[in-house]
């Protein structure tokens, strides 16, 4: 019911953020990474909070801890944003992935309804104290997250390469591919009927 809810959300939402939503695809490059993000740019772009979503950004779908090349460029961010100034903003704040990011005293929001809804991001902006579009959500998902920061007024990055292991959960993967497709489609169709 709960998901109900939220997918009616989403088509509702997406339809009335159609036209920021296709820039926002049409804009980005088809190949883009997590790991084409360097953080020094962010910082010169005006972001002071960097909001992570987790599958497909920071590791393949269900993963409990972010991929090794992952890692690495976190530890980047870090040296560029203090702990405090990051926060893991996952669906699926999994326990293991809670303590993974809690032990380098980067905070995860839990507990509020999930993306699109705008709590989490709002609930960042109210813990940062700082303006929403001083706010960068990396997420991999239009309708999620994407739709999330429109709502919010807080900047995207979007990843349109997410990180992927189709040896390891074929099925689970192909899923999500079609639901990034299928989401994208949405867009195309919504922003193709406002003209
Ligand atoms: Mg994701």
């Amino acid at each position: 019911m709960k998901l109900l809810k939220r997918i009616i959300y989403s088509l509702k939402m997406g339809y009335i953020y159609r036209n920021a939503l296709a820039k926002l695809y049409l804009r980005t490059p088809p190949q883009q990474r997590t790991l084409d993000i360097v953080p020094q740019d962010l910082v010169k772009q005006g972001v002071k909070i960097l909001v992570l979503d987790f599958d497909g950004v920071l590791a393949s779908h269900g993963e409990l801890l972010p991929a090794p090349e992952i890692e690495a460029w976190l530890q980047n961010c870090l040296q560029v944003f203090p702990a405090a100034q990051i926060f893991l903003l996952s669906n699926k704040p999994l326990p293991a992935r809670v303590a993974y990011f809690e032990s380098y005293g980067i905070r995860c929001i839990a507990g509020v309804q999930k993306k699109p809804y705008p709590e989490g991001l709002l609930k960042i902006q109210q813990l940062a104290q700082c303006q929403a579009s001083e706010i960068l959500l990396v997420d991999d998902r239009l309708l999620t997250g994407g739709l999330a920061a429109c709502i919010a007024q807080t900047q995207i990055y979007y990843v349109t390469r997410p990180l992927i292991a189709w040896g390891k959960r074929p099925l689970a993967e192909s899923f999500f591919m079609l639901v990034r497709w299928v989401e994208r489609r949405i867009i195309a169709i919504y922003s193709a009927t406002a003209l």
